[in-house]
């Protein structure tokens, strides 16, 4: 394979971009750079571990989905669903595998007239926005899934369309592979320190744990969860903290005639199809609160006592299921409203944020990564106009919400 080694001292003592943390967001941002005829400057990554394997990247679900209850969170989601499915063609290179979406839907259940309300109104916003979300009565979720038990559910909604699953880790690596082939430096160090200019309005220099000082023209904050750590290099505060989010894989003794849409029970647990006749589920622990940076421990009687029994009411087929795998992982939680950080810190304008994905970053990389790029090289938004997502917000804490949050 073309890529090289990570090598640990970077070949020059300055470069334009320096971007920190090289998973999704830090290789879409250094791709979308690296591709584009009208940048010619020097991009230098800088990862903690390369080997990736506590970073949310890693550890992600891999979800895309249309219902979102914010327009723009759908063109962004349809914007990915184009990049994944052009994927080969957008790399230009036929050693790029062609690449789908498992089309199997999200399946948001409400069990109150409240929330079947909201799905509702939701499903207006997506429709206008081009999504193919379609209500279901409990009879109509019952004579297409037969296997749901409805007797609580009032609404259910559905697209089947750019919603279920794709290869997020294929996506990842080969944006990361083709970035060091357009000449993206990245290195296996991690940034321990910045230093700015003496009016405090520009950072001038990251500082490596191997003791280097390298000169940066931009910096960009793309360390996931520890996305706070490198803002309070800068005495600047973000509302991100990692929060723990579980996964298990399993099998089924009788697995279901139909495919299993990505299920969003009322209880917040979700679980989907993940194979022939594997299923995964994911869910929050018994308290959502942050956690260490370090901590990817499990909480023992989370399944047993809570996340089984809540899938096993909803399909009762369930009672009879083997866990397979299991594992926990990091969310870069976004406390103000769930939703991202991207575009400069308002006073230190060479300084950005690519942060607080929450749990659909991975499906927002590619169009989050663009967006990036182009405030880099042009000083503004082409395409989509992510503004609404700017720090400013955060200064002034007025949330951007985003109601169909997992
Ligand atoms: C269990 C789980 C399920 C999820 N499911 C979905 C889903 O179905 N769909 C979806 O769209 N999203 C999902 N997400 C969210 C998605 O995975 C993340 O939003 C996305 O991966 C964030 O990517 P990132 O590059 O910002 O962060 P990360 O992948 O965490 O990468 C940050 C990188 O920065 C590096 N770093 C940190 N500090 C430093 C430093 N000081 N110096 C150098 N390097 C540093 C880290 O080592 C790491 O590699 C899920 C997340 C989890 C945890």
């Amino acid at each position: 394979m073309v890529s090289k080694a990570f090598q640990k001292t970077p070949q020059k003592k300055s470069y334009d971009i320096v971007i920190i943390g090289g998973a999704i967001m830090g290789s879409a941002t250094s791709w979308f750079l690296s591709k584009n005829k009208n940048f010619g400057g020097s991009i230098l990554v800088v990862e903690r571990d390369p080997t990736y394997q506590f970073s949310s990247t890693a550890r992600t679900n891999s979800c895309i989905r249309q219902q979102f209850s914010r327009e723009l969170n759908i063109r962004i989601s349809q914007y990915t669903a184009q990049f994944i499915k052009n994927f080969q063609e957008n790399l230009e290179d036929d050693r790029v595998p062609k690449l789908g979406i498992q089309n199997y839907g999200y399946m948001y259940l409400a069990d109150t007239k409240d929330k079947a309300k909201s799905l509702r109104t939701i499903q207006k916003t997506q429709l206008k926005a081009g999504a193919s979300t379609i209500l279901m009565n409990p009879d109509e979720i019952k004579s297409k899934y037969p296997f749901y038990n409805v007797s609580d559910i009032f609404l259910g909604s559905i697209n089947k369309v750019d919603e279920g699953y794709w290869d997020g880790g294929t996506v990842f690596d080969w944006l990361r592979r083709s970035s060091i082939d357009n000449g993206v430096e990245y290195i296996s160090n991690e940034v321990t320190g910045i230093n700015q200019n003496s009016n405090g309005n520009r950072v001038e220099e990251i500082v490596l744990k191997s003791g280097e000082v390298i000169n940066c023209g931009v910096v960009v904050n793309a360390a996931g969860p520890r996305a706070s750590k490198i803002s309070e290099m800068l005495n600047i505060k973000i509302p991100v903290e990692p929060r723990k989010r579980y996964t298990w894989v399993f099998s089924a003794e009788c697995p279901l005639e139909v495919d299993l849409p990505l299920t969003i029970d009322p209880s917040g647990i979700h679980v989907r199809q993940d194979g022939p006749d594997t299923y995964l589920a994911g869910s929050k622990g018994f308290i959502d609160d942050p956690v260490n940076f370090d901590d990817f421990s499990f909480e023992e009687d989370l399944w047993e006592d809570y996340v089984w029994p809540k899938i096993a009411n909803r399909i009762p087929a369930f009672e009879a299921i083997k866990v397979k795998s299991e594992w926990a992982g990091h969310y870069a939680y976004n406390t103000l409203d769930q939703n991202a950080i991207i575009g400069p810190h308002p006073s230190i304008s060479n300084f950005m944020f690519i942060n607080g994905f929450s749990g659909h970053g991975l499906q927002q990389a590619p169009a989050m990564g663009r967006g990036m790029s182009e405030l880099l090289i042009y000083g503004k938004y082409q395409s989509l106009d992510l503004s609404p997502f700017g720090y400013d917000r955060i200064l002034n804490g007025t949330p951007f919400l985003e109601e169909a949050i997992i």
